[in-house]
């Protein structure tokens, strides 16, 4: 693509790389296929190739960020099937990164959007903050409809009914091997995950201990994924700071032989951070973190998984983009179910998103629920006892239209590799699960 940036623009870093990143579009369109906006919208605006477009002309102008580039970059999921689609390896990931930064500096917002994505970037980075508006939540759930606003009615909807006992805010804890130490590892548990979920985090510890790994949980706080997708630099650079500093604390002590991560989308960010701090004074501690982190799947197959039963299970596996598109993780994780001795089926079109995608569900609700319930329909087509998957947003969107089981890929690792005195059936599965 041709693009016309001045030399004193192209002076400017983030310029410079957006424009090595428009010169690489072919304008092909091939991305059109697999966008899940563009397929619920039909609009070329809605499409990847559409929306570099508009950040190209907003870029080139030096304009404030207008209403309509908004709307249609607030639009995209950040899913990043496009990338995986595209033949001439746009980097589409890094090019929407900045424009999100590029609107939260130009525009200004109406009040209600300003308050609402405020209120979301505190609440949803710090976990205490979380834990207690979820239980607001449980108390509100029940007039959601009078609330004013529909984000805020999809909000309290999405959230859980009966929330999971929290285990304590885990937080520079260790826990060591069941038997002889053979790896030393740390675990980033997930603000979110940890409040709405703990028994993912415990089921990752359980096995990463049967496995014979010490595990260290870090002091650290949020990785900085959320403001990061948001557009906010200020609070994304702040908060993944305290991050890479706590690692790196690990890092230089007593050694780490890998940073787990058991959120895709935080992992997308953690692993991207080498490139997020760049020219920036901690960027060599950014990259080391960047190139030890790793997805808890991608660590089990790394050291192996020796369990196998047959449970008779059928797991409907659903792909988180952040972990197939972001990551480019596709088939380890179905691989190692398989392996465990579970009947493992995707749903068709299991690239495209199920609209969840950070605060998108909130943010977005009506395209949101749209994916969500095509999600479903293909899921449920497939016709499994349970379904899994590596993130937790994804299990939050999916469980809330579905009465089959959501879990993460992790627990049934875990479930399937505990001891037991009866054999592993559907049976003990839900017993153990409590569904
Ligand atoms: S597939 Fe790639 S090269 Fe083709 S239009 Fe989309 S982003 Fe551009
Ligand atoms: S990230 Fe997803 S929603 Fe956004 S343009 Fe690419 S495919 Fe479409």
């Amino acid at each position: 693509m041709e693009t016309k940036f001045t030399e004193e623009q192209l002076s400017n870093p983030p310029i410079k790389r957006a424009n090595e990143i428009l010169r690489t579009c072919v304008h092909c369109g091939f991305c059109l296929a697999t966008c899940p906006t563009y397929q619920v919208l039909g609009d070329e605006l809605d499409s990847p190739r559409g929306r570099i477009y508009l950040i190209k002309d907003m870029l080139e102008t030096g304009r404030p960020a207008d209403e309509k580039t908004v709307k249609h970059i607030d639009r995209c999921l950040s899913c990043l099937a496009c990338m995986s689609t595209c033949p001439s390896d746009v980097h589409y990931m890094h090019l929407v990164d900045y424009a999100r930064e590029y609107i939260e500096e130009t525009y200004k917002r109406p009040l209600t959007d300003r308050l609402l994505r405020k209120m979301l970037k505190v609440m949803m980075t710090n976990q205490k903050l979380f834990g207690l508006s979820l239980l607001f939540s449980r108390f509100a759930k029940p007039f959601a409809s009078f609330m004013p606003d529909r984000r805020l009615r999809t909000m309290l909807s999405l959230s859980p009914s009966g929330i999971k006992k929290a285990q304590e805010y885990i937080r520079g804890e260790t826990f060591f091997p069941e038997d002889k130490k053979k790896f030393r590892v740390a675990l980033l548990m997930g603000c979110v995950q940890q409040a709405i979920n703990p028994s993912i985090n415990q089921a990752t510890i359980g096995l990463l201990t049967r496995l014979g790994c010490e595990v260290v949980v870090p002091t650290y706080g949020c990785c900085g994924a959320l403001p990061h997708h948001m557009g906010s630099k200020d609070d994304c650079s702040r908060l993944a700071l305290g991050a890479i500093n706590s690692l790196i604390e690990e890092m230089d002590g007593d050694g780490l032989d890998a940073i787990i991560i058991n959120t895709s989308g935080c992992g997308t960010t953690i692993k991207d951070y080498g490139y997020m701090f760049q020219n920036h004074p901690s960027q060599k501690d950014a990259e080391r973190v960047a190139e030890m982190a790793v997805d808890i799947t991608e660590f089990i197959d790394r050291i192996g998984f020796p369990f196998h039963e047959k449970p008779s299970i059928r797991v409907g596996y659903h792909a988180a983009c952040s972990l197939q598109h972001g990551q480019g993780i596709k088939t380890i994780p179905k691989e190692l179910l398989k392996s465990a001795g579970f009947e493992v089926v995707e749903p068709l079109n299991s690239h495209l998103c199920c609209g969840s995608a950070g605060t998108y569900n909130m943010l977005q609700p009506e395209i949101s629920k749209e994916l969500r319930t095509r999600k479903i329909d293909t899921l449920e087509a497939k016709k499994p006892d349970i379904i899994a998957t590596g993130n937790i947003g994804c299990m939050v969107q999916i469980s809330a239209g579905t009465n089959i089981p959501v879990v993460h890929t992790v627990e049934l690792l875990d479930w399937i590799s505990t001891p037991t005195s009866s054999p592993k059936s559907l049976d003990t599965l839900k017993a153990d699960f409590n569904c």
